[in-house]
């Protein structure tokens, strides 16, 4: 196949590196891509928010299926622009993508399909919020309406702390008041094709910036699957794929194409266990970032198969997808600063190096090539590059990982080192 997509994050070079490990060669191209996606894929010079460009370069191209990685296209409409055309596309359209844009919009969706959710109020002033504080009760959780890349949602038992991140959001537009959820979280990733839906493997990421869950929330530090602990609650893992797909996923898809927006692409249900049961706690659109760099390792079944067939409405001719028996988990590297103020620009040693460990893989997030020939590769965002490691275990896994991570050189650069702790005592 030939095969475009759409990104420059960790989350398109993880899908990328599954495509190239499949025995079916493709022809791929990124737009626009990273430097470490260079030997893995034909970087194109593209806007990748302009559902024009991207359309006239798939007709040009006769690319078989165009993948949409993060969630800017989705919300800027690429998707339907290519549909519109006739091409095989993998991501929603404007109108399902709100799903992940939009949390009044998610509520409202779930309450109209009976999902199981936290309980919410649509705050439009200071007044409301603070009735639905007396309301809901501490801790307080605040929610921006919007994207806000991760930093919209404020969790806290401080009063004052919540209404003022309130206060900051509310001349954007009503904040969501929601009553607190407590328990484990579980990202667990769906395809959909508008109709029928098909589970990938559970998996956990780490938000916090910093050990021990303290600090600010980021957009991931890492993440690990499958998730062993799930089957005391559950019996077992298929159990609760089960019941998230029963009770979330396709109430969700059905309700979304009840109101002529059928949802084509990754439903990412991002989840609590709290005491009572699963609660939704949001929607993305696409895959998650860093949960695919850990899930798609696992998974034998050939991705090309599982987005091909989603993006053209034969996703139940396929079966469920089948994932090794092998872990895998994943260290974000974080430039000196992130989340709040990340130094950009510094050079990436040792990659060589650490890329060589034992069932190792390098994830690129925000690279880029030297401006002279023969230099080191030089960070450019927040969260730099992931290591992956796959073993047969998490004690091994974790090994793995971290020995790696301890080679590459990049100045003020930090990491967690509890990542899959738990699960490998
Ligand atoms: P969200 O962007 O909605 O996923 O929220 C970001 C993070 O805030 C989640 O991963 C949770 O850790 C936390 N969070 C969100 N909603 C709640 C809630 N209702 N109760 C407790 N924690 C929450």
């Amino acid at each position: 196949m030939k095969i475009l997509v759409l990104g420059s994050g960790a989350r398109e070079h993880a899908i990328i590196l599954s495509l190239r490990a499949e025995q079916t060669e493709h022809e791929i191209f990124v737009a626009p891509g990273n430097a470490g996606m260079a030997q893995d894929a034909t970087p194109v010079t593209l806007d990748p928010l302009d559902g024009g460009a991207v359309t006239a370069f798939a007709n040009t191209h006769a690319i078989d299926l165009v993948v949409i990685g993060p969630e800017a296209p989705l919300v800027a409409g690429v998707a339907d622009a290519l549909r519109a055309h006739g091409i095989p596309v993998f991501g929603p359209g404007k109108a399902a993508a709100q799903l992940e844009g939009s949390k009044s919009f998610a509520k409202r969706i779930m309450d109209a399909a009976g999902v199981p959710t936290g309980r919410a109020v649509r705050a439009a002033t200071v007044a409301d919020v603070e009735s639905a504080f007396d309301d809901l009760g501490a801790p307080y959780v605040v929610k921006a309406d919007g994207l806000a890349a991760g930093k919209g949602v404020i969790v806290t038992s401080e009063r004052a702390e919540a209404l003022a991140h309130a206060e900051h959001y509310l001349p954007a537009g009503p904040v969501l008041i929601e009553e607190f959820l407590s328990g484990p979280e579980v990202s667990l990733f769906f395809l959909s094709d508008g109709d029928t839906v098909r589970a990938l493997s559970p998996a956990q990421d780490f938000k916090r910036a910093l050990d021990g869950d303290a600090g600010p929330n980021t957009g991931g530090m890492g993440a690990y699957s499958p998730l062993p602990w799930l089957a005391e609650q559950f019996g077992s893992e298929q159990e609760f794929v089960a019941e998230v797909t029963r009770d979330v996923a396709l109430p969700v898809i059905r309700q979304l194409d009840a109101e002529g927006t059928p949802f084509i692409g990754l439903l990412y249900a991002g989840l609590i266990l709290t005491p009572a049961g699963v609660r939704v706690i949001e929607f993305n659109a696409r895959f998650g970032d860093p949960e695919t760099q850990i899930v798609l390792p696992r998974l034998v079944t050939p991705l090309s198969e599982l987005l091909f067939a989603a993006a053209s409405g034969t996703l139940e001719d396929q079966p469920e997808p089948e994932f090794s028996d092998d872990v895998a988990i994943t260290v974000v590297l974080a430039s000196e600063g992130y989340p709040e103020a990340p130094q950009t620009g510094r050079p990436i040693e040792g990659l060589a190096a650490a890329g060589a460990v034992e069932g190792v893989r390098l994830v690129h997030a925000a690279t880029a090539s030297p401006d002279a020939p023969g230099g080191s590769l030089i960070a450019t965002g927040g969260r730099v590059l992931n290591v992956v490691a796959v073993a047969s275990d998490f004690h091994t896994a974790r090994a793995r990982a971290y020995e790696a991570i301890a080679l590459i050189g990049l100045d003020g650069s930090h990491y967690r080192t509890d990542i899959a702790a738990r699960v490998a005592e």
